[in-house]
């Protein structure tokens, strides 16, 4: 292999790249996302089976930083560097290890090496994707609590603990209960709220039946609690942007109802009804997507001139994380797969980022739900799956699709 070549930096350079691999062979595209070559650190060669995609590092394109690009790296080293190779490069290089790849040359069963390439379908799968955090602490809270259960108790879960049918369907199955209102829970008992978390209301209601409370409530949704209570107790007026029957939102403005006015997209700005020259603060549901909340910021702004916001944004990181894995994995992908519940606030999120980024997004919930669509009708996939999605899911769907035909890169 001849010298490495960084990622180009001329807009029209990567264009042509991507023509050109295109051209020569349609197959070849998702070759190009993987290293062939040398190690930049070790030295070892470099295939697409020792390539990691684990690491996600922001990349400098064109100048820009592009957050959130899936990065393949070396397995050996764990080297973290990137390089992608040139479509040019890898023709030759496939060329050199495997004479006779590229010519028309038919084999007996009449199919030329060429006809064999093009039937390989390549399969992306995002990084990060599938539990989050705070999904993972509030599971691993309802089995400890009913795995350290010596009197057999029953546990209940105030509403689904993370907005999966796979979770609650195993938890269920464990032995937990869901209720969806606390006085349906008998006077003692534990009970878990989930990682949407609650509002006071609730925690009082709780206290009131002597309930041994269990909080998953996720410490992202707890933050924006603690903003309300603080700019409540400044006595202006809050905005929260998000979906009014999410639980994680009825939570938030229970905090304080009287304050907090929920909107859920750039049109309902001009309904509300506050003073525009006084200080007015925002705050978000974790699980938006990044544009859907700019969109309701701007027409904040043109409205109120005095906005109060958090430091920090309240998109938590691994919404943030995924839908950007997705937009960039979408771009090269002429469908996405994202898997999870359709209740899932974040995974409906991925596949509006999925769409927005120019390729076809199917949110599927269940495997038996694959064989609903044609997938011979594309030749590049990619899959995610939603912060409440469990990773058993994702292996069944690909080992699914790979009996469809396609090669997991
Ligand atoms: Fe917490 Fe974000 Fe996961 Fe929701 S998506 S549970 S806010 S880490």
């Amino acid at each position: 292999m001849s010298d490495w070549i960084d990622i180009p930096s001329d807009p029209a350079h990567i264009r042509r790249e991507r023509e050109r691999a295109r051209d020569l062979k349609k197959s070849l595209w998702w070759q190009q996302q993987c290293l062939l070559g040398v190690c930049h650190y070790c030295h070892k060669k470099v295939t697409p089976d020792a390539v990691t995609m684990d690491h996600i590092v922001p990349v400098s394109r064109g100048g820009t930083s592009t957050k959130g690009n899936v990065v393949p790296c070396c397995k050996a080293c764990n080297s973290k560097k990137a390089y992608l190779t040139s479509a040019e490069q890898i023709l030759n290089t496939l060329e050199d290890e495997n004479p006779g790849l590229f010519d028309s040359s038919e084999d007996e069963t009449g199919a030329s090496h060429h006809d064999a390439l093009l039937s390989n379908r390549g399969l992306f799968i995002a990084h990060p994707h599938g539990f989050c955090s705070g999904v993972a602490r509030a599971v691993n809270m309802a089995e400890a609590a009913l795995q350290q259960n010596p009197e057999k108790d029953i546990i209940y879960c105030l509403n689904e603990i993370v907005h999966n049918q796979h979770v609650v369907f195993r938890l269920s199955s464990q032995g937990m209960i869901f209720v969806k209102r606390v006085e349906d829970v008998p006077e003692g008992s534990r009970l878990l709220f989930s990682a949407h978390g609650v509002s006071p209301d609730v925690r009082q209601q709780a206290e009131a039946r002597h309930l041994q409370v269990i909080d998953a409530t996720c410490p992202f949704v707890s933050k924006v609690h603690e903003e309300v209570r603080r700019f409540a107790a400044t006595g202006i007026h809050i905005v929260c942007i998000g979906h009014r029957k999410h639980e994680e939102v009825i939570g938030v403005v229970g905090e304080a109802p009287d304050r907090v006015h929920v909107i859920e997209n750039a049109e309902e700005v001009c309904h509300l009804d506050l003073p525009v020259d006084q200080p007015l603060a925002v705050v978000t549901q974790t699980t938006l997507g990044e544009a859907q909340v700019e969109a309701v910021m701007s027409a904040l702004r043109a409205r109120y001139t005095h906005l109060v916001c958090p430091p920090h944004a309240d998109i938590c990181y691994a919404t943030r994380d995924r839908q950007h894995a997705v937009e960039d994995l979408a771009q090269r992908c002429e469908c996405m797969i994202v898997l999870g519940s359709t209740n899932s606030s974040n995974s409906q999120r991925l596949v509006e980022t999925a769409e927005a980024a120019g390729a076809h997004a199917k949110l599927i919930s269940d495997i038996s739900e694959l064989s609903r669509y044609d997938w011979s009708a594309y030749s590049t996939l990619g899959i995610t799956s939603g912060a409440s999605t469990p990773e058993h899911f994702l292996d069944a769907t690909i080992q699914w699709l790979v009996g469809q035909g396609f090669t997991c890169v």
